[in-house]
């Protein structure tokens, strides 16, 4: 059931409130509603709630203090990397002669932004090792479809047409398979090994000439580090496949190894996480794509590029299109420019040094009280299970005939009681009742620690008092929610008809 939620801004509507001001006018309305054409005439007036201003700030200053982010606390989201968003990025991406800008001005008046998106190619370049950069692409997933219609056109122009495949490991990111289908292929699933890696006997078994690539992210969704990479490239580029980088979380990676280095032939990289963008209800995103050069020539266009006269959109020779209006999501790619800057070359290296080293810590704590599917260290996050058995005497007035286990869902639920947000739950697919963990190097000790300690005292209370973590939450704003029903049927608009209760 649903703990009764607050009160609307319309529940607190009286008649005659009123929070704002405007002047006398002397605009003769009449003669304006004379003029409009008669249906198009609102019938009754509009429903708009009547408040004074304090109770507008109250309301929505409450609502806001409700929601949780990375301004709030650790968020500790695998594969999601909710690393902190600097405000410099804030301070720089808000600079008048950037936001007062209008991307259709001639390209003369837009020097000094195109010299920036110029610089983050090239900045991006260098991170990824590859030889040209596309700053369109507004997600990951957006990115993945980018790439992969890289792919599809190249195979085309070069007389492979026929080939219809695309490998992707069972850890891989459910964006991977989706981009795949709506590119117009067709995915096969590689099993991953006992080590939680590439198989390489399974690949063999799969690659033949109608694989047009293999899509895979590194370190993988388990955190783990594919050190048979060159060894997967060479096998693929054998039977003229291209290696797809999913470089979304990048942060293991930065200063350390490339892409390029790896045998990678595209990647997309997403600055709302690596590079410290805003990221899900934050803003909108962006998903770079990278290539190398037998592949620039297809890449969406503008392109920016530089000569004596000075910056310039060109257009890649067999472009796979436009797949985004303008240039990207400008104002993201601004923050990660200023990220970028801010950190320097060592400042990125540390980065990611630091969030190994920061999983690492967290997995030597927890490992001994969360099962952990496969062993050894991990690289910037790391995977285990929320699947405790409870101890059956513990608790009478749990029905006993059941299996009695504590699972992931209860453990995320109990976290939101203790203060602190869930990590991912339930991906990687191929870990049962799957807990996600990737701190960042943005989170001091003291906070990891408290992390940490909170999950302890979980893993202690799912034996002695399970009861506490299956009636979680109960001291967030909602309990339990029919969570079919809110992602299939969320009501959006305000009905004064309907009880907050329902
Ligand atoms: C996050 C992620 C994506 C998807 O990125 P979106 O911006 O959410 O579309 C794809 N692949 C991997 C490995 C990811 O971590």
């Amino acid at each position: 059931m649903i703990k009764h939620y607050d009160q609307t801004i319309f529940d607190l509507s009286k008649a005659g409130r009123i929070g704002y001001f405007l002047p006398d006018t002397n605009i003769d309305y009449e003669m304006i509603l004379d003029d409009m054409p008669k249906d198009m005439l609102r019938k009754s007036p509009l429903n708009l709630p009547e408040v004074s201003e304090n109770m507008v700030v109250r309301h929505y200053t409450n609502l806001s203090n409700k929601n949780y982010g990375v301004d709030t606390g650790m968020y500790p989201l695998g594969s999601c990397t909710m690393k902190y968003n600097p405000k410099i990025n804030e301070t720089v991406a808000g600079l008048e002669g950037f936001y007062n800008q209008h991307p259709s001005w001639p390209l003369s008046k837009l020097q000094g932004s195109l010299s920036m998106l110029y610089d983050l190619q090239n900045y991006l370049k260098e991170i990824t090792g590859m030889h040209a950069i596309s700053l369109e692409p507004s997600a990951g997933s957006q990115g993945e479809l980018t790439g992969l219609m890289i792919i599809k056109k190249y195979h085309e122009l070069t007389g492979n047409g026929h080939k219809y495949k695309i490998i992707i490991p069972d850890s891989a990111h459910g964006t991977n398979p989706a981009s795949v289908n709506m590119a117009g292929y067709e995915v096969v699933e590689l099993p991953s090994n006992n080590l939680g890696k590439i198989d390489l006997v399974a690949l063999e078994g799969v690659l033949d000439l109608d694989v047009a690539g293999l899509m895979l992210t590194n370190p993988n969704t388990l955190g783990i580090f594919e050190t048979d990479i060159k060894r997967i490239s060479e096998m693929v580029h054998q039977v003229g496949g291209l290696l797809y980088y999913a470089g979304a979380n990048m942060n293991a990676n930065l200063g350390i190894t490339r892409p390029s280095d790896m045998g990678f032939d595209i990647v997309h990289l997403n600055l709302h996480k690596t590079f410290s963008t805003p990221h899900g209800g934050g803003g909108p995103g962006s998903g770079p794509v990278g290539v190398v050069e037998k592949l620039a020539e297809y890449l969406p266009t503008p392109i920016i590029s530089k000569d004596h006269s000075g910056y310039n959109f060109e257009e890649p020779k067999h472009t796979i299109g436009k797949i985004k209006q303008y240039y990207g999501n400008f104002s993201i790619l601004l923050r990660a420019y200023t990220y970028i800057l801010t950190m320097g070359y060592d400042g990125l290296k540390n980065a990611s040094k630091l969030a190994v080293l920061n999983a690492n810590y967290m997995l030597s704590r927890l490992k001994n009280h969360y099962r952990q599917p496969y062993p050894g260290y991990c690289k910037h996050e790391f995977v285990l299970s929320g699947l405790i058995p409870t101890d059956k005497s513990a608790d009478m007035t749990l029905d006993k005939t059941e299996d009695m286990h504590i699972r992931t869902y209860d453990v995320a639920k109990r976290l939101i009681d203790l203060g602190v947000h869930p990590p991912t739950i339930y991906f990687p697919l191929i870990v049962e009742q799957a807990l996600m963990i990737e701190p960042t190097e943005s989170e001091s000790k003291e906070s990891i620690d408290n992390y940490i300690d909170i999950l302890l005292q979980i893993a202690d209370e799912a034996v002695k008092e399970p009861a506490l973590l299956l009636d979680a939450p109960i001291n967030a704003p909602v309990r339990r929610l029919d969570e079919v029903s809110a992602a299939r049927r969320p009501i959006l608009r305000y009905d004064a008809k309907r009880s907050p209760h329902e």
